[in-house]
């Protein structure tokens, strides 16, 4: 696909019809401030010289690329490998991103980072982000969820950021984004926003796209080292879709691959308790750019539900948008069950836990391998390990 609105946005952040800038006029400025700023230093020797030490010697980067053999030979069908951002410190590939942003806030001489979180995982990669580079960092996150994620506050605390409990509204998520966004508008010149997915206004689904395109150009580098041709299947699970299109990225221009992207189908697309947004959302604005989303008449977000908490977002990144319309990335849905299983399974076989997000991308993977040759080959982005579910499956599945 050489179409390059596929890969850039347009000048105002469009991906075809999806992401812009839906936000009051005095933001606007202050979003370009941040575009201009990021293309500049983002260039700099100064910069991707920081960032490439870090990933190397910090995060453990170049991540593996992983022949899951046993999982293969019990399902059948084609051979899958797995690109283990799991391995990652803190891990998942939350890290990546962060890394870069905090980074850049240090280099745009910001005072402070401030950023929402829902379940605690972007909490605690900004949080360590934000230690290792030197500054301030503060993380809103709902009151329901602090009862909730016990062990993610903990660390937040531990790393030293100001954790800001919301108490306002459904005390969750979306209370949290706009609890932290007020705080930032505060003083925008000295604090920046870091948003946890490729989400928001432009240019932020542009910047953590970016930061998170390391992913793809090591897989497929490491991919053609190995097997002398490139995957036939990308899988990748999808919340905002950060980790998504980090794979996705480097492999775009490459048409003979196909890439697939997995929502979380939940307790079934016929109930309300899934978050398959691009599967059954319709077109609107949510958060400051437009995408797909689970909303109702009137354009109100719907209340969405995945048994893996990164997943259960109302919207999705607007490249995503525009990669299932013009039908470069096919996008399916996965329920609770089939994740579980692909849970059970790849601890079992692979001795790899893995998160329940990235389960769900294991388990389309499993599903279609069984359709495919021996010679095809699957490669799924196992975006984090699954330590932070472990005594939920666990309970859940009474073991
Ligand atoms: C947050 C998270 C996700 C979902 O976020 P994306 O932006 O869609 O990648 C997926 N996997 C893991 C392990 C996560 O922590």
């Amino acid at each position: 696909m050489t179409d390059s609105n596929a890969n850039m946005p347009d000048a105002k952040g469009y991906f075809g019809e999806y992401g812009g800038q839906i936000i009051p006029p005095q933001l606007i400025d202050i979003m370009n401030d941040i575009n201009d700023a990021y293309d500049k230093v983002s260039q700099t020797a100064g910069f991707q010289d920081e960032l490439q030490e870090l990933n190397a010697d910090y995060v453990g980067r170049p991540s593996p690329v992983y022949f899951a053999k046993r999982l293969s030979e019990k399902v059948g069908g084609a051979r899958i490998f797995l690109k283990r951002e799991d391995l990652n410190h803190t891990g998942a590939h939350k890290i990546n991103h962060c890394i870069g942003e905090a980074l850049l806030a240090k280099y745009m001489g910001k005072t402070k980072v401030i950023a929402e979180t829902g379940a605690g995982q972007h909490g605690v990669a900004l949080a360590t982000a934000c230690a290792l580079v030197g500054i301030d960092c503060e993380i809103h996150m709902g009151e329901v969820d602090i009862a909730k994620e016990h062990p993610n506050v903990t660390k937040m605390k531990i790393l030293g950021c100001k954790l800001v409990p919301v108490s306002r509204g459904t005390r969750t998520l979306k209370d949290a984004v706009d609890s932290a966004f007020e705080a930032y508008l505060e003083d925008p010149v000295n604090y920046i926003y870091a948003i946890g997915s490729v989400v928001g206004p432009h240019p932020f689904p542009k910047i953590v796209r970016d930061f998170q395109s390391i992913v793809g150009k090591e897989a497929r580098e490491q991919f053609l080292a190995k097997e002398n041709k490139l995957p036939d299947v990308l899988i990748a699970c999808v919340g905002g879709g950060s980790n998504a299109i980090g794979l996705f990225t480097a492999f775009l221009d490459d048409a003979e691959v196909k890439m697939i992207g997995v929502e979380p189908a939940g307790k079934g697309l016929d109930t309300p308790d899934h978050a398959a947004t691009l599967t059954l959302g319709t077109k609107g604005a949510l958060h400051g750019f437009e995408c797909y989303n689970i909303q109702d008449k009137e354009g109100n977000p719907l209340p969405v539900y995945s048994i893996a908490s990164g997943l259960d977002y109302p919207g999705v990144g607007p490249q995503h948008c525009y990669l299932k319309d013009i039908k470069r990335v096919n996008y399916e849905a996965v329920d609770d069950k089939a994740c579980l299983d692909a849970f059970i399974k790849l601890s079992r076989l692979e001795g790899i836990i893995p998160a329940l997000e990235s389960a769900h991308a294991v388990a389309h993977a499993m599903k279609i391998a069984k359709t495919m040759s021996k010679e095809e080959t699957i490669l799924v982005n196992l975006s984090g390990r699954g330590d932070k579910d472990a005594d939920f499956v666990a309970d859940y599945l009474s073991l």
